[in-house]
């Protein structure tokens, strides 16, 4: 499987797992949350737009995302696949992601939904931290940050995103419950669904998503 997408809720790990499957086979993670985020920093007018839904914990309007998806997906590194992290979050935005596929010849080959219970979500989100340098992330109780990162430019500032803020994460949950989790029905119905359990450690998910990405023959 070379062409693929993490679909799961925000803490699910779907970072993390992408992050490792993109260095592992050379296929590039399209993150949209990422690449807003990015926008934003930089106010660009893509990121002046995504702004006040994505410090509120709501999902940027549909139109803004499909626009950036269809000319990431057009650009010359995705040929040999991608992993699309964030992406799609609406039916919408799957029926979108369809129509585009079929216009540039290219398959979906698996959905893989990292499943946690919404119990653990929480904590997971509002511990999380990120070097804003390496993008390393960290969770200040489940996997503390070591004193001696590898990069000597490391800041070694652990920084929150705005929206793993305790009064913004209930909206994202909430989110993903009414818009997203119904891509779940959508992706079943085309046979393409394949589900972790993402309440175990990163590194026992990434072996079973591998297992995932290449069956045995
Ligand atoms: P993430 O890093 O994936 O949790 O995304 C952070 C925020 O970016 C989300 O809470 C949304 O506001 C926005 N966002 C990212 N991807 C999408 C998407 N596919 N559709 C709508 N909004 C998105």
């Amino acid at each position: 499987m070379r062409r693929l997408i993490l679909l799961g809720a925000p803490g699910a790990g779907k970072g993390t797992q992408a992050q490792l499957l993109e260095k592992l086979y050379l296929i590039p993670q399209i993150s949209t949350g990422d690449i807003l985020r990015t926008a934003k920093q930089a106010c660009t007018p893509l990121g002046l737009a995504a702004k006040p839904y994505m410090d509120k914990g709501l999902l940027v309007p549909d139109e803004l995302i499909i626009g950036l998806i269809r000319e990431r997906l057009q650009q010359e590194d995705m040929h040999q696949g991608w992993i699309l992290d964030g992406f799609p979050r609406t039916t919408v935005q799957a029926e979108a992601l369809d129509s585009l596929l079929n216009e540039i010849q290219q398959d979906l080959e698996g959905v893989i939904l990292i499943d946690v219970p919404e119990a653990v979500l929480f904590d997971r989100l509002v511990g999380r931290r990120t070097c804003p340098l390496c993008k390393k992330v960290v969770h200040i109780a489940f996997n503390p940050p070591s004193p001696d990162c590898a990069n000597p430019e490391c800041p070694k500032q652990w920084l929150q995103r705005e929206d793993d803020k305790p009064e913004v994460v209930p909206t994202r949950l909430q989110r993903y419950r009414a818009e997203t989790e119904p891509l779940i029905g959508y992706y079943q119905a085309q046979g393409k669904l394949h589900t972790l359990n993402g309440d175990q450690s990163p590194d026992t998910v990434q072996k079973q998503l591998i297992a995932l990405m290449d069956p045995p023959v």
